[in-house]
């Protein structure tokens, strides 16, 4: 054994440009960040309404940690289900107005989790193409056949269920797909399940705390609910701390508890957490204005890229995707506005289809309209260079 091959594979890494950096945060999230020892206004988080680094959320972890230590020191199964833990489930539950919720360690987790636990060989996942990495890996460590649809494609989402003649059908999907920023078609998607028999999970990382009035996620936004669908969402993104969790039908919930092994053989999340998380709810259900000013910052954003030589795809999240083109040329952007303090990532091929390299532009309401004018400008100021 050994690991002689490895420099090889890391130079073929570099020189197809792909080779991935970690940049050093200094400062807490936010829309103004100190990164590798600059200043920069940052349009890369997902922490979509500026709750990471908000202080009532700092002084609820603490009080969490004074109250009931900081690790949990055991699976939830043996002695690591809190008393944190178990309000939040319930707090949870009913945010989204679902039976039952479970709180998982992150949402990738969750996602392995869920698929696992409820398909097995002889069962078939049904998955949009452009849906997260989590949900293909655990589409396809779940054994069951595994078929893939175009991004959106109702009519093949159709024919694929309706030419199946598996135990269990799972349709997988992102609610709001993360690097489109574009939304699944929810109502068109939950007939299709209904009429050929099949379960719907439904991956709301971006949209829960940030869709629908009280930011209940995506069915709030679409006002629908069936029984068939299986909730996830993640804690890490709006909701600014950390985790994930399931919410559906009591039986499915229950059923995760006994056989989901992400969940079982791991120990629970700090209680501090799950703490802090219960003030974040309370943040997230108050404070509508939040929502109110990114739903701003996103149309002044729309407004402002006319004239650029690059649009932006049809999005109405707080995740506006601007299409360069060429791999070279979204990194060529990306490091001048990155020249003028502005930073916006470059996604390149393999992440998305050849020829779209994008700027990910992801606002949150820490942003001013003072930092949407400055991209803007910069934006502006690097086209004219091209
Ligand atoms: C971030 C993300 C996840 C993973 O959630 P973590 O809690 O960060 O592990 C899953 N699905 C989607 C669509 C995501 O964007």
């Amino acid at each position: 054994m050994s690991f002689a091959d490895l420099p090889a594979e890391l130079a073929a890494i570099e020189e197809r440009g792909l080779k991935r950096h970690r940049r050093v945060l200094a400062s807490p999230q936010g829309a103004h960040v100190v990164v590798d020892g600059r200043n920069v206004i940052a349009f890369c988080s997902n922490d979509y309404l500026g709750l990471a680094a908000d202080p009532r959320l700092a002084a609820a972890a603490s009080a969490g940690a004074a109250r009931y230590g900081v690790g949990a020191g055991a699976s939830h199964l043996i002695l690591g289900h809190g008393a944190a833990h178990h309000a939040l489930e319930e707090a949870l539950a009913r945010y989204v107005d679902l039976p039952r919720a479970l709180l998982f360690s992150t949402g990738y987790m969750a996602n392995m989790g869920v698929v696992t636990a409820l398909i097995r060989r002889g069962d078939a996942v049904f998955a949009d193409r452009l849906n997260h990495a989590s949900l293909n890996d655990a589409a396809l460590l779940s054994r069951a056949d595994f078929k893939r649809y175009a991004h959106g494609d109702m009519a093949a989402l159709e024919r694929l269920l309706a030419t199946s003649c598996a135990r269990r059908k799972l349709v997988v999907s992102d609610a709001v797909f993360s690097m489109d920023g574009d939304l699944a078609p929810l109502p068109q998607m939950l007939a299709l399940c209904e009429r050929h028999d099949a379960w719907l999970l439904l991956d709301d990382a971006h949209g829960f705390g940030v869709l629908g009035a009280s930011g209940g996620g995506v069915l709030q936004h679409f006002e629908v609910r069936s029984e068939r669908i299986v909730y996830m969402a993640t804690l890490g993104k709006a909701a600014g701390v950390f985790g994930a969790f399931v919410a559906a039908h009591g039986d499915v919930i229950e059923m995760l508890v006994q056989r989901a092994r992400t969940y079982i053989y791991t120990t629970a999340t700090p209680p501090m957490l799950a703490h802090a998380l219960l003030t974040s709810l309370a943040i997230m259900a108050s404070e509508g204005h939040r929502r109110a000013h990114l739903s701003k910052l996103i149309a002044r954003l729309k407004q402002g890229v006319a004239g650029l030589p690059w649009s932006l795809l049809p999005s109405d999240t707080a995740i506006q995707p601007l299409v360069i083109g060429a791999s070279a040329e979204a990194l060529r952007v990306s490091s001048a506005l990155e020249a003028r303090g502005v930073l916006v990532p470059a996604i390149r091929p393999p992440t998305v289809p050849a020829g779209t390299a994008r700027l990910r532009i992801s606002l949150a309401a820490a942003h001013s309209e003072g930092d949407i004018e400055q991209l803007l400008r910069a934006l502006h100021d690097v086209a004219v260079e091209s």
